[in-house]
């Protein structure tokens, strides 16, 4: 059954057949993996996420799927391990959106932080965060080397001193003695990942594998869930045997509302701006610095889409409160590009876009934010008696996704008495199924397509889907109206269609923020919004003046995200 049938039909058959054996409540990246693992398997299973698809935490990383090396003076070996073994993978099984990241630290001191670090190790909570020397850094690149061995997909760490390190970032402060260079991978759209990811469910669920997205979890109605459809505010009383509560920063709020009281979660907010700033850009030499800043964060300047990437933030927050950068936040990241590149000039005119996020990280009491886990855990409960188990995820990162997503579909399939089928480990996911990988094998591909649709047409369609692509392609095709968009001639009408019919758009804002890239990029303008706008209109059936009012609503909210100093972003819609 293609995408498109599957993905409209969803919405519209939650009423029609409210049970499923899992309920799946939260659409960031754990949920909608855990979605596709238990479609994998066989399992009837329905996932539902109040926003759009990748809205939450999952839409605020640092774009970085990493080891985790900073964890090891926490003393998290069992998530660096995991970690390492996670980004190996998905080089391999989503090359088409995580590619390896050269990574540079700037070291000021040779000693700084061996007394503290280890003292944090084996304390877990004691100690202000010290500068860390060249020497310690050495010992845990070393360690974070030897968690790469098996199946080692990046090149070992390497350490230069001022000389070599001004070869190789001329613009670097003049008081960095030393640098240390290691590799882990970035992740380019982790939201286009996240759809790769319901894609693969439905194509293997089918009608049994349901993912809706503008809907809540609200309450409890007996042993039934009670769900309510965003676009109508229809309620709709839900029968499942599991319930797994994915809702990440989120989680407590779900369980109030089906009636637990939990404080498991104390989560932290983190910002980013995105710069376009070609010297900056140009600085970077194509790593991500990753350094300690004055106050003792690490912070990083990331190199990402020709746009530079700076963050982040690690704020006490209310989860009840919306997340938004402050200008105090851009302030600080202004600063903390000076710290390493003191010589470029960084405006607030050079911010291209802002954004804002809430990690998932455990009840923590007076702990500080840098000290806490970054692992997660996985807790059963009974919802009440006669009704559903309900199992909870707490924390869990972008990087160890299918890891996570396999152990709550593990729980729920004990729950359900059932046995896997297929693990999860090693398999492509989307567009990065039979991705060229090769040099000859990317050219071999984009030759194929060469003259049907052009060979620079192919080359971009395959760098944004993966090998997805092929499907936009026969779309196109199959569209005799297809024509480039005027105000974003990258972009053709009949793409925007395959997107917003195959990928549950719902708003303008999908679009622009998570099918595309557009966003991030800082490509938005009056005219563009208004072009998509008026291509998704018949597309979704919208009615008459919906354009308008879309387009409005997505000017207000991204006049607050780019550089000037603005009232506050209204992010709700
Ligand atoms: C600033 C920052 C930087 C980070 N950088 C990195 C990084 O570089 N690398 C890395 O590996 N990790 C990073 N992380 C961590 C990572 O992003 C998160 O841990 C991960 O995305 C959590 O995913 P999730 O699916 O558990 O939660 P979320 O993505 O938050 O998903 C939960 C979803 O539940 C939905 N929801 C809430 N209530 C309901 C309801 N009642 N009904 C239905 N749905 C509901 C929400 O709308 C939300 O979409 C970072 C996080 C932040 C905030």
């Amino acid at each position: 059954m293609s995408n498109r049938v599957v993905a409209s039909a969803a919405r519209a058959n939650l009423a029609e057949r409210p049970q499923a054996d899992v309920l799946i409540i939260g659409g960031g990246i754990n949920g909608v993996a855990a979605f596709r693992d238990l479609a994998l398997q066989g399992v009837d299973v329905v996932l539902i996420e109040k926003n759009d698809f990748i809205s939450g935490a999952s839409a605020a990383s640092s774009h970085m799927i990493h080891g985790g090396v900073r964890y090891l003076e926490n003393g998290e070996f069992r998530l660096v391990h995991e970690a390492v073994r996670e980004r190996n993978d998905l080089l391999s099984t989503a090359p088409h959106f995580v590619k390896p990241l050269q990574t540079t630290i700037p070291i000021h001191s040779a000693f700084s932080g061996l007394f503290s670090a280890p003292l944090r190790m084996l304390t877990h909570r004691s100690g202000k965060p010290k500068e860390r020397g060249a020497l310690l850094i050495k010992v845990g690149l070393i360690l974070y080397d030897s968690f790469s061995r098996d199946g080692g997909k990046v090149p070992r760490h390497e350490f230069h001193g001022r000389q070599h390190s001004r070869r190789l970032l001329p613009d670097l402060h003049s008081g960095v003695k030393y640098t240390a260079t290691y590799w882990d991978a970035a992740i380019r759209d982790p939201e286009r990942l996240g759809q790769d990811l319901i894609r693969d469910g439905r194509q293997a669920g089918g009608s049994n594998a349901r993912a809706v997205n503008y809907t809540s979890a609200v309450a409890l109605s007996g042993t039934d869930v009670v769900l309510e459809d965003g676009p109508t505010g229809r309620r709709i009383p839900f029968t499942a045997k599991v319930v797994i509560n994915a809702a990440g920063p989120w989680v407590d709020l779900v369980n109030g509302a089906l009636g637990r009281s939990t404080r498991l979660m104390a989560g932290t907010k983190g910002s980013h701006i995105v710069l376009e700033h070609p010297e900056l850009l140009a600085a970077t030499g194509g790593r991500e610095l990753f350094f300690e800043n004055s106050d003792g964060r690490i912070v990083l300047i990331h190199p990402l889409k020709d746009r530079v990437l700076v963050g982040t933030s690690d704020i006490e927050h209310n989860i009840a409160d919306p997340a938004e950068c402050t200008e105090d936040e851009v302030d600080y990241f202004i600063q903390l590009i000076a710290q390493v590149l003191p010589e470029i000039s960084v405006e607030r005119s050079h911010i291209v876009y802002r954004f804002s996020g809430v990690r998932p990280l455990p009840d923590h009491d007076d702990l500080p934010p840098g000290f806490v886990s970054r692992d997660y855990r996985i807790d059963r409960d009974d919802l009440n008696p006669g009704g559903p188990r309900i199992i909870t995820l707490v924390g869990g990162k972008w990087t160890t996704f299918r890891a996570s997503a396999e152990n709550l579909a593990d729980y729920a399939l004990a729950e359900l008495g059932r046995k896997r089928k297929l693990s999860t480990r090693g398999l492509a996911i989307g567009g990065g199924k039979n991705y060229p990988v090769t040099d000859h094998a990317r050219h071999a591909w984009i030759e194929l397509h060469n003259e049907r649709i052009g060979s620079h047409r192919a080359e971009t369609l395959l760098d944004r889907y993966g090998t997805i692509a092929h499907d936009v392609i026969e779309a196109i095709l199959a569209d005799e109206a297809d024509a480039p968009l005027h105000t974003l001639p990258e972009y053709s009408t009949a793409e925007v269609r395959f997107l917003a019919q195959t990928e549950d758009v719902l708003r303008l804002t999908d679009f622009v923020q998570r099918r595309t890239d557009l966003a991030f990029t800082g490509q938005i303008s009056p005219e563009i919004l208004s072009e998509v706008a008026q291509l998704l209109a018949p597309t979704l059936g919208w009615r008459e003046g919906r354009a308008a009012v879309e387009v409005h609503r997505a000017m207000e909210q991204f006049a607050g995200l780019q550089g000037q100093e603005s009232a506050d972003s209204e992010l709700a819609l």
